[in-house]
This record gives C-alpha cells, structure tokens and sequence, in this order.
C-alpha cells in the first residue's frame, strides 16, 4: 500500500510518523490526496464519507466552492501583510455580531494560542495566578492545559504531558464536569483562581452534554467568586448554531476562545470578551499578544466566506440535526452502548450509559471501539480513530452518505 510505504518514509524523520499524535493510526494510516465535498481520496486509491473533517473546522465540506472563489481572490492580492487589513475588522464585526459577549476580538493563528492568550489575559486581568480546567478537557498543547489533558492526549495515555514542570501545573487545578457543587468547594477554598475555563459541551473526549442548569450554575457560582468564565467554544463555536454554545445555552462568559470553523479550514483562532478584559491587551494595556501570522488575510478571507455562508443558511443546521438524529435510529436494537448526538456533532460511546465526565468516558470499551472504528472504515467511512474524539457532519454530505453512515452504525456496532 502506498500509505504503508509513505508512512514508512515518515517514521525516519517525523517523531511518531505525523504532524499531530492522534493521526498515528495503527499500523499505519491512511494518507489523503484530495478531498471534495463530504468525501475524501486516500493514497490507496479508496474514495471514503469523512467525518473527522479536519477534526472539525470543514462544516462546509472540502474544497466547498464559495470558500475556495474567497481564498484565490485573496491570493490575487498576496496572502501576507504584517500591516493592519480590512478583513480583520470585518471578522471582528461579524463574530461580535454572533457571539454572545464579545464585545472586542483578537485574531490568532490557532485554537491553542487563543487560549493561551485568554488564560494569560485572565491572569493579568484579575492578578490572580491559577486556572481551573475539568478533568478531561482540551485547550490545546500549551503548559497550562496539558493537564488532565482529553483529546489525543487521553487516547495515548499521556493526560498530563512530560515537560511540564511542576511549578507550573500547580497553577493548573481541575474540576469535574457536571458537578457544580465541586466548583462551589473549590472556588470558596482557593482565592488565588483567575479564571475557570471550559468547553461548554466537552468535545474532545466525546461530546459530552451539560446536564440542565450546569452551565447556568457555572455561571453564578464563578460569578459570585469573581472567576472569570472562559468558554471554550473552538469546537462549539458556529459548530451547534450561529453563537455557540453561549447561545445555544443563553449563557454569556467573559472571554471566549475560537478557532476552526472561523477559519473556514486554514489556520486560524481567536479570542474575544468584555471590553474592559480586552482592552488589557497589548499594545492597549500591559499583557502581551503577538504573532507574525495573526489575522492573516488567507485565512481571514476563507473564515469571512464560511461565516456569510453559514448566516445565509441557517437551514442547513436544521438539516443536520434530523441527519443525527436518522443516525441514532439507525442503531441495532441489541446495541450495548450510547449515542450521544448534537446538532452535527455525534459520537457511539462503548459504555452503556452516556458519559456525565471523563471519569465515566474513561470506562468505554476503547478495545470494542477499535473494531467498530475498522468496520466502519472498511465499509468506506472515515471516523475520527479514538473513543475519545468527537464526529462531525458537514453540510456538504449528501442524503447517500447519510444513509452509508447510518449503515454502517446499523451493521457495524457489536
Ligand atoms: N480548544 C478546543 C476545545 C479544541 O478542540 C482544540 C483543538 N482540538 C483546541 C482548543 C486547540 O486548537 P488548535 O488545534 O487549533 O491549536
């Protein structure tokens, strides 16, 4: 096989073989040479239904018309200023227009610098020294938050990363999800928290879904003990609807961190809250943010066209969560496990009932899970290849490939 050979080549001269841990598929993954629509080409000549898409940022699609015609006028004009650029202002309008709280936006060029940004901001904000993450939840692949870290990091085993030194993850405590009387204790306890940051609906260790009132009790409880509230909303943002989870759960936090979807598949992140907050950030006020590639009018342009297209169709969001939901019905009866499902984001966890934490996501059958995953790829779907991994739909799926994805879930699970 050609991706075996590639894979091969790689090992000698990339640690692991890949560019980020969780594509080290075993023995060896597949290599992709184009994608179109919902569907992508592998190196081995087979055409399969993706729903990794990027691991989330590609709700359109490959290669979706609009956004390719938005990235070649922009090449037109060069694709690197390093001065300001219009585009930047109108992507700050657009998403202080949708996101609940943001009222000033800085652009970055990933989901990881965004909420190292926000952290430090929050830091410096309320100059106060510790975080508070939940267990299982993924920031990205900075100090602060690769601890109890969910994401590839769970998958591999390596939660809490070497490297790290222990003066700095003492500054990082955690909490368990769904559990606001453990946010209650361990706010009263420690004065020395500047900001409790969380992904809203956990998606990168299922999803999992807030229980009713979680949310809206993290809210109050942070409140009362002047945290901030960081939503994470990089997977969630424009992901659930227009908004995020801050609509989806009419909950307004005081930063939000986002990136993929805004950047219609480049490289892209951004963080945004209270204008008081923001305007702490250099060079308006005294904590530092910078980045040769933030705001970067590729990415700016592709991320503009995703966002006018998804405001032009809000339809289509309706549409995936019936796709979802024909999913989950497509379950065999004698099927021992959960799905849980929103909007396009959608998972079939090994466990009998739905995860509440990572504690309970952590007691999937990640064996059974394995075999699930190789049945479905050899029936032509490619599903994100962890237990621990979110799947996503994209609008660009056709009713066929529904019905290929239902199948598989039908005929595939033990
Ligand atoms: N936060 C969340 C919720 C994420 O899902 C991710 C990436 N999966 C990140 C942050 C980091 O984003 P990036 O990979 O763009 O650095």
């Amino acid at each position: 096989m050609r991706s075996d050979e590639l894979f091969r080549r790689a090992q000698k001269i990339i640690p692991g073989g890949v560019s980020s841990p969780v594509r080290a598929i075993k023995p060896y993954p597949f290599y992709t040479v184009s994608g179109k629509g919902g569907r992508i080409k592998t190196a081995d000549g087979t055409d399969l239904i993706d729903c990794c898409l990027g691991y989330g940022p590609l709700i359109l699609g490959h290669a979706h018309e609009t956004i390719k015609n938005a990235i070649l006028e922009q090449l037109e004009n060069g694709w690197l200023y390093g001065t300001p650029a219009e585009q930047e202002i109108n992507m700050a309008e657009r998403i202080i227009r949708d996101q609940p709280g943001i009222e000033m936006l800085r652009c970055v060029s990933s989901g990881s610098e965004a909420t190292m940004a926000a952290i430090r901001l929050a830091r410096g904000y309320t100059a106060k020294k510790k975080i508070l993450k939940v267990e299982g939840g993924f920031h990205g692949a900075h100090d602060s938050v690769l601890i109890k870290a969910g994401s590839g990091a769970t998958t591999l085993g390596i939660p809490d990363s070497a490297g790290i030194p222990p003066g700095v993850a003492e500054f990082t405590r955690q909490v368990p999800y769904n559990d606001p009387e453990a946010l209650e204790q361990i706010l009263a306890a420690d004065p020395d928290i500047a900001a409790f940051i969380l992904e809203p609906v956990m998606g990168n260790i299922g999803p999992i879904l807030p229980d009713d009132n979680y949310l809206k009790e993290v809210r109050e409880i942070t409140k009362a003990h002047d945290v901030l509230l960081i939503f994470d909303e990089v997977i969630t943002g424009y992901r659930l609807c227009i908004g995020g989870a801050a609509k989806e759960y009419g909950i307004t936090p005081d930063l939000t961190t986002l990136g993929k979807i805004i950047g219609g598949g480049l490289p892209i992140g951004a963080f945004g809250g209270k204008r008081e907050i923001m305007e702490m950030i250099a060079p308006a006020g005294p904590v530092y943010q910078a980045g040769t590639f933030s705001g970067n009018p590729l990415s700016l342009a592709a991320g503009i066209a995703t966002i006018d297209y998804l405001n032009a169709h809000l339809e289509e969001y309706r549409h995936a969560e019936e796709r979802t939901r024909a999913i989950e019905e497509s379950l065999p009866s004698s099927a021992g496990g959960s799905f849980v499902r929103l909007n396009s984001i959608f998972k079939y966890f090994f466990r009998q009932n739905p995860p509440n934490n990572y504690k309970e996501a952590k007691e999937s059958d990640t064996d059974a899970f394995g075999r699930f995953w190789k049945g479905a790829l050899t029936k032509g779907v490619f599903l994100p290849p962890a237990q621990f991994e979110s799947n996503f739909l994209s609008f660009a799926h056709t009713d066929e490939d529904i019905e290929t994805i239902a199948g598989v879930y039908n005929s595939c699970l033990p």
